[in-house]
């Protein structure tokens, strides 16, 4: 060992012994006996040849010989481990330099192999002849085993034995470094994902899940050629990197023959399994040739074949991964527009159709988005409510809505009887605590109750009917007014409608938009209508965009309209000067 020889300053004391022992002290034999590294000298004869003279304990033991059947002879009679052969030439070197040389030296034993660090020293006479060589060799076979033993287990994974990540990365990089694209020489990557293996860890427990995974392993490993490489990723995923295909049809059979191996039952103690993997195929016909590129995309892919319905192959596609990427980007952005208020409220007006007076606006969300320009709410807010955004945007809504009326209550008098009305998703209704959030917006904001209204789409009340309903009751019990926002669209079950504490019906802008036009859109606005009035609740009318479709709703009797025909929805400062003009609207 490096460390324990430069303790001990072998070379030194070595030397000491050495010509002690050449002067005589035969019993030296016993001091270089005890040191724990393995020692030679020859003596350099008159003909120049080199015969033994000393060897130690450690190095009988190193070379399995005995001293006696050694001493005395030349080196071409030592027939231990091709001896003469490797070491004559760095005898000669360090003879005739009169230098130290250092060298390597392995070989193997079996089962083992060697790895020695030797040193040979030309020991000088009195008159600077070389007379004696003395070696001294340091076993480094355990260390370098260690070595081994660590970067084996640096590169596989313990259960399976297969290589691991770092590995099959090195794989990858190591084939597509020297492949030629352009001779249609490529690579694919399959990742595969069990599914549901979750439930057989659940089931039959750890030892069994691990049994498992050998098993699959061995299965998958019998469906490659021999130089294709499988790899465990981690837990129950793999991947298979197949150095050279031709067209991505050669990495889907493989697939298909993983699929047929796999789908045959199985006996994992004592108990028959059925099971499936989810596979996403990467090639460098269409990713970039280096191991993220290809491991991400392929990974993307078995997602994918995940959603997909799994126990599938899913080819990674670029243009649906860049569709989730700028979804992605989407949602950060999102999450940053409401932190950083990018995010706007606009209002539209709601019209008494009887009256042509104002009755209220409705708060809109609007993202002017920095890069992108407006991005439509038809985006934003279907995205807001996958993420969970939508709890917190609605909360900022209600809020900034509820401000801003009562901005207006304060600075006009004739907004006294304004009302606000504001959305709230489903995801908002059921996941917060919407009652709280709307009671203590309107405690900061001092708005009356009466003076908000909450909208509700149908199929929000109608996902979970009773737990809408209670929640319909405590927010009536705030005093708050509810709408069925754009009725018509979903599927309102009567019975419901009658249980819901309902104030308003949206008539969806579906109806309103050819009620001047089609008789069938007009009579259904007409059996809503009815419907409103046997229910007690009122009506607006929504996406009136033309003086026609505006005279019907009226003649029908619809108390409220709201519409491109009035105006779309307006930032702050124009709803503002709408409601100083206190205008009558019909009269446009
Ligand atoms: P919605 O609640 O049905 O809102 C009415 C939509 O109809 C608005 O679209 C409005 O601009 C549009 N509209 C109004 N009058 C007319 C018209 O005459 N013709 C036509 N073609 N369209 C008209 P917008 O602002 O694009 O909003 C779309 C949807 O996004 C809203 O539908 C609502 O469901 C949702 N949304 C908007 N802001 C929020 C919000 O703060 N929270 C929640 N939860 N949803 C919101
Ligand atoms: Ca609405
Ligand atoms: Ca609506």
């Amino acid at each position: 060992m490096p460390g324990q020889s430069e303790r001990i300053n072998p070379a030194e004391m070595l030397m000491e012994a050495a010509h002690e022992a050449m002067a005589g002290f035969f019993d030296s034999q016993s001091l270089i006996d005890n040191l724990p590294i393995s020692v030679f000298v020859f003596e350099v004869t008159k003909d120049e040849r080199y015969r033994l003279a000393l060897v130690n304990r450690v190095f009988e033991r190193l070379f399995t010989v005995r001293r006696e059947e050694l001493i005395g002879n030349y080196l071409s009679e030592i027939k231990i481990v091709s001896t003469a052969d490797y070491l004559r030439p760095q005898l000669d070197l360090a003879y005739r330099s009169k230098k130290e040389v250092a060298f390597e030296w392995q070989f193997s034993t079996p089962p083992n192999e060697r790895h020695l660090t030797c040193q040979v020293i030309p020991v000088l006479n009195g008159s600077s002849d070389v007379r004696h060589m003395l070696g001294i060799i340091t076993d480094r076979s355990a260390e370098k085993r260690a070595e081994r033993h660590v970067l084996y287990n640096a590169l596989h994974d313990s259960l399976t034995g297969l290589p691991n990540r770092v590995l099959f990365h090195d794989k990858i990089e190591q084939t597509t470094e020297t492949q030629s694209f352009t001779e249609g020489q490529h690579s694919a990557v399959l990742v595969l994902n069990v599914d549901r293996f979750q439930l057989i860890n659940e089931s039959f427990g750890h030892v069994a899940g691990d049994e498992f995974l050998i098993t699959l392993a061995a299965k998958l490993k019998a469906c490659l050629r021999g130089k294709d490489t499988l790899a465990r990723l981690n837990g129950d995923e793999f991947a298979i990197f197949l150095e050279s295909i031709e067209t991505i049809g050669d990495a889907v059979k493989v697939s298909d023959r993983i699929h047929q191996a796999i789908k045959k039952p199985y006996l994992l103690s004592g108990n028959e399994i059925h099971c499936s993997v989810s596979i996403g195929i990467a090639s460098t016909i269409s990713s970039l040739p280096h191991p993220e590129d290809l491991l991400r995309d392929a990974d993307f892919a078995m997602h994918q074949a995940k959603t997909g319905g799994k126990a599938r192959t899913e080819i990674y596609q670029r243009h649906t991964h860049q569709q989730a990427r700028s979804l992605f980007q989407l949602e950060t952005d999102l999450r940053r527009a409401l932190t950083d208020e990018q995010l706007k409220l606009y209002y539209q007006p709601i019209i008494n159709m009887k009256t042509g007076k104002l009755s209220g606006f409705e708060a809109l969300a609007r993202w002017p988005h920095p890069e992108r320009g407006f991005v439509p709410p038809s985006e934003f807010i279907p995205l807001a409510e996958e993420t969970g955004i939508i709890v917190p945007l609605g909360q900022w809504a209600l809020m900034n809505a509820c401000r801003d009326l009562q901005i207006w209550r304060r600075s006009h008098p004739e907004a006294s009887n304004l009302s606000i009305s504001v959305n709230v998703s489903g995801i908002q209704f059921t996941r917060s605590d919407v009652v709280k959030d709307i009671s203590s917006v309107l405690q900061e904001t001092g708005l009356p109750a009466g003076r908000l209204r909450i909208e509700l789409t149908e199929s929000t009340v109608m996902g979970n009917p009773e737990i809408a309903a209670q929640i319909q009751k405590r927010l009536k019990d705030l005093g708050v007014e509810l709408a069925l926002d754009d009725f018509g669209t979903g599927y309102s079950s009567l019975s419901y409608l009658q249980r819901f504490p309902l104030d308003y019906l949206k008539v969806d802008r579906a109806f309103v938009n050819h009620i001047d036009t089609n008789k069938e859109n007009r009579e259904i606005a007409e059996i809503i209508i009815l419907l409103a009035k046997a229910l007690d609740l009122k009506l607006v009318a929504e996406g009136i965009e033309e003086p026609a479709q505006r005279d019907v709703i009226k003649s029908l009797g619809c108390e409220y309209g709201q519409g491109f025909l009035f105006s779309k929805a307006v930032p702050f400062d124009e709803a503002d000067e709408i409601v100083a003009a206190d205008k009558d609207w019909l009269k446009i």
